[in-house]
């Protein structure tokens, strides 16, 4: 893929498959394996719109339509200021 990193204006991008965090409200949909395409030298992801749309809809089909997600994981949350 030739495509030019807007972030830093690199060249080499590479077309990977990442986890995917979306976060709505405090609310957050953990999506694995989603196609992007990553700068090789600062790290900029870049998504397709569409499956940026197709996560958000699933987001509140989840949250908001019952929609069974295919398995839930707990996550610790933490105040920066309570760490020693
Ligand atoms: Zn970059």
């Amino acid at each position: 893929m030739n495509r030019v990193c807007n972030f830093c204006g690199n060249k080499n991008v590479s077309s990977k498959l990442v986890q995917y965090v979306y976060k709505h409200d405090d609310r957050f949909l953990v999506v694995n394996n989603v196609p992007c395409e990553e700068c090789e030298y600062c790290g900029e992801r870049y998504f397709r719109a569409h499956d940026l749309k197709r996560i958000e809809k699933d987001f509140f089909a989840i949250y908001e339509h019952g929609k069974k997600a295919a398995r839930k994981i707990s996550v610790p949350v933490e105040e920066f200021v309570e760490l020693s």
